[in-house]
């Protein structure tokens, strides 16, 4: 007899760990599977990082360290604040924590009670959602299409406020969409927070080095919302960094004390090795970032043309991360002879089956006609993929 508790009852197991899970199992067991499903860079860690965390060992970084993180990594992070954001954080004002998705959930707990609003922008990354029902938090879903280039209305934020709301998560450069905001679109929508006492903004900038146009606004560098914004981040995208799993947050020191108290009781803080590795991460320079980028730019203009000759898909050209999100709705209700493919999550299944990709249906990203394809891989097993994507898609009917 399970006796598990209604919290985890109500959780929905995150969709691309989901995905990739499959994926490794039918890998393991022979199959031949290029897998698109997974959001990391294919990169390896640069060196200069690695070599800190080995002397980090040799020095015998092996005692608990502080909850919010070394004291000379968080200062680290207010000079990258300062230096690549301009915003201007104090050492109490960040907090450490185990990823950015750590970083996010730490934040949800501590300013969401049960019944609380807060406002998601669709598609969004997978997680938001179910963190916020974890804290008892409800989910308001503000929908976009290709069509508005997944955009929210500073309009449509406007009246989605209600007396109930106390966070908005905002996403930039984003997951699934790889869309931008720029900069006269953030600040209309930071006017529309200003205006509204007791919301605060929560504003996901991990991946804000993969950045493929235009420039990367931070929401808290809007003088006038700075008090009301939480700024995530993480070495994880930026350095190739996923599986050391840091993150952090920049807040005001209320809030970042509460992430500190919530630490405190729950993990006693991050790794100590890996917070060495992700101040050498943020104070040492290579070119490896911009090599990344670089990549990720060639495979983004390769993977776009490629599925516009799909036909039936449109797709809307990414201008950071390393997702595309194809509109495959053309494809939804139709049959192979056999099975019926009726949701973008069905499709996605069906895929991997029939042509061996692994992609992401959209419905778990609250975009129900599109699928979510990382194109962090090789430019050859980009090409195969969409290949047998295409040929795939063909036998539909
Ligand atoms: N935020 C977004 C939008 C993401 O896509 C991810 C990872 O996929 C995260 C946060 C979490 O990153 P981390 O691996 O640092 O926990």
């Amino acid at each position: 007899m399970e006796y598990l508790s209604d919290r985890i009852k109500a959780m929905a197991t995150s969709a691309t760990m989901a995905m990739a899970r499959k994926s490794r199992e039918l890998k393991s067991g022979g199959q031949d599977i290029i897998s698109l499903s997974l959001g990391e860079p294919d990169f390896n860690t640069p060196a200069y990082i690695r070599e800190a965390a080995k002397e980090a060992i040799d020095s015998n970084y092996s005692k608990y360290p502080p909850v919010s993180g070394y004291v000379d990594l968080r200062d680290a992070i207010c000079r990258k604040f300062k230096e690549e954001n301009g915003i201007i954080y104090t050492r109490n004002q960040v907090v450490v924590s185990g990823g950015g998705k750590h970083a996010i959930i730490n934040v949800i707990l501590s300013i969401v009670n049960p019944g609380d609003e807060v406002i998601i922008l669709a598609p969004y990354w997978v997680s938001y959602y179910d963190q916020v029902l974890i804290a008892g938090g409800r989910p308001v879903i503000l929908e976009t299409s290709i069509e508005n280039d997944f955009k929210i209305s500073p309009a449509q934020l406007e009246s989605a406020i209600t007396e109930k709301t106390r966070l908005v998560i905002f996403n930039s450069p984003s997951n699934p969409t790889g869309m931008v905001y720029s900069r006269s679109e953030q600040e209309a929508i930071a006017r529309v927070i200003h205006r509204h006492e007791g919301v605060f903004l929560m504003s996901d900038e991990v991946y804000e080095h993969i950045l493929f146009e235009g420039e990367h606004v931070s929401m808290a560098s809007f003088d006038f919302i700075y008090d009301r914004v939480i700024t995530v981040n993480a070495v994880s995208k930026t350095y190739a960094m996923t599986g050391w799993r840091i993150g952090y947050i920049g807040a005001p020191e209320w809030i970042a004390g509460a992430c500190d108290k919530l630490q405190g009781q729950f993990t006693s803080g991050v790794s100590s090795i890996a917070q060495r590795a992700a101040l050498a991460a943020l104070d040492g320079k290579d070119d490896s970032r911009e090599l990344m980028r670089d990549a990720f730019l060639r495979r983004r203009n390769l993977i776009c043309r490629l599925l516009a000759e799909i036909k039936g898909i449109r797709v809307r050209i990414p201008q950071g991360a390393f997702y595309v999100l194809p509109d495959i709705s053309h494809y939804l209700g139709r049959s192979d002879g056999t099975q019926l493919v009726r949701t973008a999550d069905g499709l996605a299944l069906w895929l991997l089956d029939r042509a061996g990709v692994a992609t992401v249906g959209g419905d778990a990203f609250g975009a129900p006609g599109y699928i979510r394809i990382s194109y962090a891989n090789s430019d050859d097993l980009l090409v195969e993929a969409v290949r047998r994507i295409k040929e795939a898609l063909e036998i539909l009917k």
